[in-house]
């Protein structure tokens, strides 16, 4: 396989980071986490930084037109040559499409798509008793992630229905891995 170019999708406490984090030492490809770039852009202080934060903490979403700017300019990075995993990306159906104009534009090879699905009370569990100290991890955050989620997210999963896995992502850390692992392995 040349390229494994990997949209690794789902709702907000599906474990999506944890699950990239896992493939990058598995398949040597980097996690491209839009959450984590804008996370540490606020925490820096730029003017992306400024405009993401509130934002953020509202559990709104940051614009397409400088989220897809951002993946433009880290796709094109050299370590992303032979795949990347997208965590967080694309949210929206613009994202999508902007993404496969530009997979598209340098000929690269099509994306494996894996949604992780989590019962959404499960969810909000998980997210409330992560203790990670995310601005973002409020119930009223959460309930705003989980609303922008079913209206923003799921066309997404829609515009990918035919390159799509559904993986199931209850159970250990190391079960889901091995799951989706065999997902991206497959035809
Ligand atoms: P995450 O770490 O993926 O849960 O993202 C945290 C927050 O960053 C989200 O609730 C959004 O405010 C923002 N964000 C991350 N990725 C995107 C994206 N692809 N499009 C728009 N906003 C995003």
């Amino acid at each position: 396989m040349a390229e494994l170019n990997v949209i690794l999708t789902g709702p907000p406490g599906a474990g999506k980071g944890t699950q990239a984090r896992l493939l990058v030492e598995r398949f040597d490809i980097p996690q491209i986490s839009t959450g984590d770039m804008l996370r540490a852009a606020v925490a820096s202080g730029s003017e992306l930084g400024r405009q993401a934060d509130a934002i953020m903490k509202r559990g709104d979403l940051v614009p397409d037109s400088v989220i897809v700017a951002l993946v433009d300019d880290r796709l094109a990075q050299d370590d992303c040559r032979t795949g990347f995993i997208l965590d967080g990306f694309p949210r929206t159906k613009a994202q999508a499409e902007a993404l496969d104009a530009l997979l598209a534009r340098s000929g690269r090879e099509p994306l494996r798509v894996v949604a992780l699905s989590v019962p959404e009370e499960e969810l909000i569990r998980r997210i409330l008793s992560r203790g990670e100290g995310r601005a973002d991890d409020t119930k009223e955050a959460v309930t705003k992630r989980l609303q922008v989620f079913r209206s923003e997210t799921a066309p997404v999963l829609e515009h990918y229905k035919d390159s799509l896995s559904e993986v199931d992502g209850l159970g250990s850390v190391e079960e889901i891995h091995a799951r989706v692992v065999a997902e991206l392995e497959g035809s």
